[in-house]
């Protein structure tokens, strides 16, 4: 039914949604309501592979505001975004390829919704608490799945981090925010992020933040050319198959 949209199950609440290797979506299913988290790049109907999985009411939160995260809103009526993260799903939603995508299919982005990150979602059994980690955007946001322990992390917390483009805060800033969010690590055991294949444990937080004090410290002599579409920046190892991307200086 879904050439781009693999569904692989997580354990008995959540799901992964892999569009084709390039972005990942969650579901998390509780007893009232679903929430999908992240929608990926929109080539397929996100909210119809949803359905093949429950038939609740859904809740869409955005992680960041980046294209391959929110192009799949389209397929809902609304979705939540963190307040900071607003101009840039607005910036991207305008991207002249995106809307001649949606005129040819009859599609538009939905009004995004300023998730408040003092509220906590209720599904029904489960929770899921929004956390603000500036970095990769100004409002990337965590989502905490209280009862399961897991951390959903979208592109702040990963093994591939970009700090490279435009609006990405430097390392040592990066850090700060990191390090103010580290209480994480007693309540969650496992990271998913959004370009994800499983589960990462939550110990690659401690990576992470020490990977960025390096960068800060000028730790880089051994640090390496990385060509991205937007040039050339450099990347800075912090654990196995791990590099935090920044700008050259
Ligand atoms: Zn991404
Ligand atoms: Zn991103």
């Amino acid at each position: 039914m879904f050439e781009r949209i693999k569904i692989t199950q997580i354990n008995p609440h959540v799901y992964l949604m892999d569009d084709a290797g390039e972005s990942t979506g969650y579901l998390v299913v509780g007893e009232k309501k679903a929430a999908v988290i992240d929608t990926m790049n929109g080539w397929e109907d996100v909210q119809a592979a949803a359905r093949t999985i429950t038939d609740l009411p859904l809740v869409v939160i955005n992680t960041h505001g980046h294209c391959d995260h929110i192009f799949g809103n389209v397929y809902f009526d609304e979705a939540y975004v963190h307040p900071d993260d607003l101009p840039l799903a607005h910036e991207h939603s305008q991207f002249p390829e995106f809307l001649a995508e949606c005129e040819k299919h009859n599609l538009k982005m939905p009004p995004f919704k300023p998730f408040d990150v003092n509220k906590e979602i209720d599904l029904g059994g489960l929770t899921l608490k929004g956390i603000h980690l500036p970095g990769h955007t100004p409002g990337g946001l965590l989502l905490l799945l209280k009862e399961d322990r897991i951390l959903f992390t979208g592109d702040a917390i990963n093994r591939h981090l970009w700090l490279q483009l435009d609006g990405c805060l430097p390392a040592g800033k990066a850090a700060d925010a990191l390090e103010k969010i580290m209480y994480l690590t007693d309540e969650a055991d496992f990271i998913l992020h959004g370009h994800a294949k499983g589960t990462d444990p939550i110990s690659l937080m401690n990576d992470l933040l020490r990977g960025l004090r390096e960068i800060e410290a000028g730790q880089t002599e051994n640090d390496l050319p990385y060509q991205w579409f937007g040039g050339e920046a450099r990347q800075h190892p912090f654990a196995k198959d791990s590099v935090i991307c920044y700008p050259k200086a």
